[in-house]
Parts: structure tokens; sequence; C-alpha cells
């Protein structure tokens, strides 16, 4: 079963794909965390991206795809859980070329709904108690970086909520309850 996570920044996509992993042995990938790790490395290609990221903006569709197929080709389990993949339109054709040549095909879209306020709150508190605790920050969780990053948001990925209706696989969840109401509906969709 293979599923994707679709919400603007700040919805609680990495949150419940934890969960999934936990209790269904399922693979997490989350392009967030492999382009911050890419950012890290010193390589070429993590200079590139640490600049886009750390501003708000989409890193480019070559790039991404790119690191989706890697993982797609070498890690195992019980489906993967895309979060924060795909991001716009050609990332979403990438990816059903890709299963389709894996012979596998996307199971549910979950599209979990907040409010842009309510993102925003969660985002700046986030930022505000990783500081709190000594944590590193996310470089890009201050207000004019959500900002952009919800604009991206609704020009780039928020099309893809029409795309994936169209094709009937999208399933809406409230992203406004609570983390153990979320991960209930969302168990009630994959059951
Ligand atoms: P969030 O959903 O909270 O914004 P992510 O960790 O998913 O956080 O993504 C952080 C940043 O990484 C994005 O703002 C973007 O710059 C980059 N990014 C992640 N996934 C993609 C993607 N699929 N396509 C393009 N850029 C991406």
């Amino acid at each position: 079963m293979n599923i994707i996570l679709l919400g603007p920044p700040g919805a609680g996509k990495g949150t419940q794909a934890q969960h999934l992993v936990e209790t269904r042995g399922m693979v997490q990938l989350s392009t967030g965390d492999m382009l911050r790790e890419a950012k890290t490395s010193g390589t070429e290609m993590g200079q590139k991206v640490a600049e886009i990221m750390d501003a708000g903006k989409l890193v480019t569709d070559e790039i991404v795809i790119g690191l989706i197929e890697e993982k797609l080709m070498t890690e195992k389990g019980a489906g993967f859980i895309f979060d924060g993949f795909p991001r716009t339109l050609a990332q979403a054709d990438a990816l059903a070329a890709l299963l389709a040549k894996l012979g596998q095909s996307l199971h549910t879209v979950i599209e979990m709904r907040v409010d842009d306020e309510t993102l925003v709150k969660r985002i700046v508190n986030r930022a505000e108690e990783a500081r709190a605790a000594g944590k590193p920050v996310r470089a890009d969780d201050n207000e004019d970086s959500v900002r952009i990053r919800l604009m991206e948001y609704y020009k780039k990925t928020a099309p893809l909520i029409g795309y994936y209706h169209a094709k009937g696989d999208l399933r809406p969840v409230n992203g406004l309850a609570s983390i153990d109401e979320v991960t209930a509906s969302i168990e009630a969709i994959l059951n």
C-alpha cells in the first residue's frame, strides 16, 4: 500500500507519517528530510538546495525526482508514505511513472486540511520551542519563509488536490483535530 500525505507546511504530515512507520512498518519518504540531509552533505547539490529551501521556495523537480527514484529502488517495507512529495504536477506524473515501472500503484492520497493562520502559528511556535530548548531551529521556520512556503503551496502544490480528486484517489482529513484524532481518521481510511 503506497500513500501520499498531501497538505500545506505545518499540517502534521511528518507526525502522522511517523505513526504509520511505527504501527504498520511502512517506509516514510520525506523529500524535506532528504534535502536537509543533502544540505549538510557539503556537496555542490547541497549548496544549491540550501539557499532555495531557506528562502521557502521549491527545489527543482529534477533534483527531487532523482532523490525519490533512488529511494524507491533501494528501500523495502510495507508500502511507501510520500511526505512532502509530490509538490508539483510534474512530480506527480513522475511518481506515477516510477511506481508503474516497479509494478506498483498509489492506494490513497490523504489531504490534511488546516487553515493558514494555524499553520503559521504552529511553525513559529515550533521554532520558538526548539530555540528555548537549545535545539537547532530550521532556517525556514520563520514567519517570512513560512508565508513564502504557503504561497508556493497554493501556486504549485494545491493543484494536486484537483488532480488526485479527478483520479478518485483523494481522501480529506481535518488536520485541525488533535494528533490522536487525525491518526484515527487516517487509520479509518486505510483500513
Ligand atoms: P514543510 O512541509 O514543513 O514546508 P518539508 O520538510 O516538507 O517542510 O520541506 C522543506 C523544504 O524543502 C520546502 O520548502 C522546499 O524548499 C523543499 N522541498 C521539500 N520537498 C520538496 C519537493 N517535493 N519539491 C520541491 N521542493 C521540496
